[in-house]
């Protein structure tokens, strides 16, 4: 088999929950007789779901990367590799799509055929946009009843605001539907009887007589606007010449790699129905990892280098851990390789963390099941079995030749739970699982309460710490009780202030003195990552140079204590202006603790206030209980954005305050007897109003005043 890296497409499959991701990715691998079981969902035996909360949950938490070899339909290609890595439908493991959408080259976005575009299609949608990876388009579910593909077809027209380029069309509706008619070819595919258990039960024939005109009419209008990509195959047609399907293929594939459109198919992956056709587009017109925009190189500070990372197998080694999972066998570290090659037992470079690695053993994955590699090349996705010490987003790179791949981004925690565990053996066991835990999931975060001693997680959104305790009870058997979520509010300052602080401790033996003139002023949000800049301007040595950095350092480690309500203190600056040492009392220490009690006087002064997450919300309801839907968004200090009106129901943008939305899943679906939805994502932080600041500050002195007593 050739390793030109011409065969590869490293793709995902991008769909909203219950579109049929999981069925979509069951059928492909089993076409391509990877897997010769087919797992159903329901039994939780699907082979990329191996984890049992998902399972149980019937959605995919885990992106799992997985290798097959598709030869096309008619054996027409040389076997392609197909490395197919798993994306998230719920939008609370963004995470999950975030760290996919980096080492992908291209999608198959999946829509169900009577659903259509929902809500969290929509986010996912964007987010692959953001990245700019080519994708077809899939509509499955076409022998459900109400399924209309020109309907979704519409729909990725108006609601995505996308140009599908209809490629197939289908034979037959709802349980009628049989096959599709390829209208570059003419020719229809029709499954029989057996299709559920056999894919390969089907015959290609001719075109139906009564789709005739409809098939010419979309073959038209697919043809020219294919042709759009080629001015001189464009003339040649308008002239009356027929251009050859080679030729039409070509323009296809430009204008897809492009992301002028996306080529769109339908089917029935339950029924194993049109998915061939959808994998010999993947060879026809996704791109191979060479025709993709490379990696860009970053220095240690994360500042791009103005160096990109060329795909080839001839450059220096340079690949990019997204993933890092826990088994029993230990950490299995999934990479991709942009450029080199790795071979087991080469000691390589972690350039993220300065350290070198040794690489063990090597696999590739399908799903759950291992199979041992000697090396991987530039384009491969695989996993390495045992590293120590590399986290999601470093770079592994040849020792002699060093270079850091720019790392994906991940969101800040909104809401945390605090975990007590029973005893003292589960606080043992805690602490393990949590280790393990916080490595597979760079979006989850885990710190000790300073006061209580609390183990505190934080997370994305409400699901997503679900999931975690349920892992933390299930899969590593702790025993804890579980406290409330919590929203992570923020303070910050409003006004700039000039003040001046003096620490003085001279009665008697050694003492101390420190004295610091400064300026506190608010920075906008997100001007500085670290939300804190400090600047000396002191001239004339009144605070020697040296006691500088203790300054900084006394107001750096206050601010994760806000004067309010203790919540971190963000985007403020300190300008330390003048101030007075004393020969003999003034020390590093001294000056520090100055800084720290300036910080407490001064900030109360400078307008402290509480800021709340605040999400964007996108989310649908049966037309009937739109009044409800949006009295009820009133009630939680939600601002209703657009409504927009699809076929089966109203979507609803809004943006409301992360507090308010506790449980929202359940009201939602009380006040739609079951059938609303919604996905809810991180927008920006935003200044509490005054009583449910109020609120937030006697709860935590209550909190506080409970905890010394
Ligand atoms: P995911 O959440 O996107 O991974 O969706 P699943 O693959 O788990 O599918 C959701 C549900 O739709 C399951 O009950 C599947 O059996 C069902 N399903 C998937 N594909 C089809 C299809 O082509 N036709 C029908 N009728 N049902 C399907």
């Amino acid at each position: 088999m050739s390793s030109d890296l011409s065969i590869y497409r490293n793709i995902g499959i991008f769909a909203h929950v219950d579109a049929g991701k999981t069925t979509t990715t069951e059928r492909i691998l089993s076409l391509t007789g990877k897997i010769h079981k087919i797992g159903e969902v329901h039994d939780g035996e699907s082979t990329t779901d191996f984890m049992e909360q998902e399972a149980e949950r019937g959605i995919t938490i885990q992106s799992a990367a997985t290798t097959c070899f598709w030869p096309g339909a008619d054996n027409q290609f040389e076997p392609h590799r197909f490395n197919i890595i798993d994306t998230p439908g719920h939008v609370d493991f963004t995470v999950e799509v975030y760290r996919s959408l980096k080492v992908l080259d291209g999608g198959i976005g999946v829509f169900c055929g009577s659903g259509g575009v929902e809500p969290q299609s929509e986010t996912n949608w964007r987010y692959a946009n953001d990245s700019e990876v080519a994708r077809v388009i899939y509509v499955n579910k076409l022998d459900r009843m109400g399924a209309d593909f020109y309907r979704v077809v519409d729909q990725i027209k108006t609601v995505l605001g996308a140009k599908p380029l209809v490629m197939v069309l289908p034979i037959g509706e709802e349980a009628d539907f049989t096959g599709v008619v390829d209208l570059l070819t003419r020719k229809a595919w029709v499954w029989g009887e057996n299709s559920e258990k056999d894919p390969l039960d089907y015959t290609v024939q001719d075109v139906p007589a009564d789709m005739a005109d409809k098939v010419e009419e979309y073959r038209t209008e697919l043809i020219e606007t294919a042709l759009e990509q080629d001015d001189d195959l464009m003339e040649a047609y308008l002239e009356g010449n027929e251009p050859v399907i080679e030729d039409i293929k070509k323009c296809i594939r430009k204008g897809a790699i492009a992301i002028d459109f996306f080529p769109t198919y339908c089917g029935s992956s339950f029924k194993n129905k049109g998915v061939q056709n959808v994998l010999d587009a993947v060879i026809d017109y996704l791109p191979n990892p060479t025709e993709v925009k490379p990696q860009p190189e970053v220095d240690p500070e994360g500042n791009e280098t103005g160096n990109s990372c060329v795909v080839t197998e001839d450059g220096p080694l340079r690949m990019l851990a997204f993933k890092v999972m826990e088994d029993k066998f230990g950490a299995l570290t999934f990479m991709r390789v942009y450029s080199g090659k790795v071979e087991k037992g080469m000691t390589v470079l972690n350039a993220t963390t300065g350290k070198t690695e040794r690489i063990g053993r090597l696999v590739e994955m399908h799903a759950d099941e291992k199979k041992e590699i000697q090396s991987a090349k530039a384009g491969d996705i695989f996993a390495i079995v045992g590293l120590k010490g590399t986290q999601t987003g470093h770079t592994l790179c040849d020792k002699d030749n060093v270079a850091i791949l720019e790392p994906m981004v991940f969101p800040d925690p909104v809401i945390s739970l605090a975990v007590a565990p029973k005893d003292k053996v589960n606080a043992e066991k805690l602490a393990i699982a949590i280790g393990k835990m916080i490595a597979e999931d760079p979006s989850f975060y885990v710190e000790t309460d300073q006061d209580s001693g609390e183990t505190i997680l934080k997370g994305m959104g409400e699901l997503h710490l679900d999931i975690k305790v349920d892992i933390l009870k299930r899969t590593y058997g702790v025993e804890v009780e579980v406290g409330a979520p919590q929203v992570a509010y923020r303070e910050s300052i409003t006004k700039r202030l000039e003040d001046s602080y003096t620490h003085k401790k001279q009665s008697g033996g050694s003492g101390q003195f420190a004295k610091i003139d400064y300026i506190i002023e608010p920075l906008e949000p997100g001007e500085e990552e670290s939300g804190f800049v400090f600047e000396s301007k002191v001239v004339g040595g009144n605070v020697p140079k040296e006691f500088w950095p203790a300054v900084e350092k006394g107001f750096k480690t206050s601010m994760v204590n806000g004067v309010l309500a203790g919540y971190p203190c963000l985007d403020f600056k300190v300008t330390l202006v003048d101030g007075a040492f004393h020969a003999v009392d003034s020390s590093a220490v001294a000056y520090e603790i100055a800084a720290k009690a300036a910080y407490r006087a001064s900030m109360p002064k400078a307008g402290a206030q509480i800021l709340e997450p605040i999400m964007k919300l996108d989310i649908f309801t049966p037309e009937d209980n739109i009044g409800d839907v949006i009295g009820d968004m009133n009630r939680r200090r939600g601002m209703i954005e657009e409504q927009m009106t699809t076929p089966t129901g109203i979507r609803v943008k809004a943006k409301a305050p992360l507090s308010e939305m506790f449980g929202y899943i359940g009201d939602l679906r009380t006040m739609t007897s079951g059938r609303g939805q919604f996905s809810m994502e991180f927008d920006h932080y935003a200044p509490c109003p005054r009583n449910v600041a109020d609120e937030i500050i006697k709860k935590a002195e209550e909190e506080k005043a409970a905890r010394h007593k």
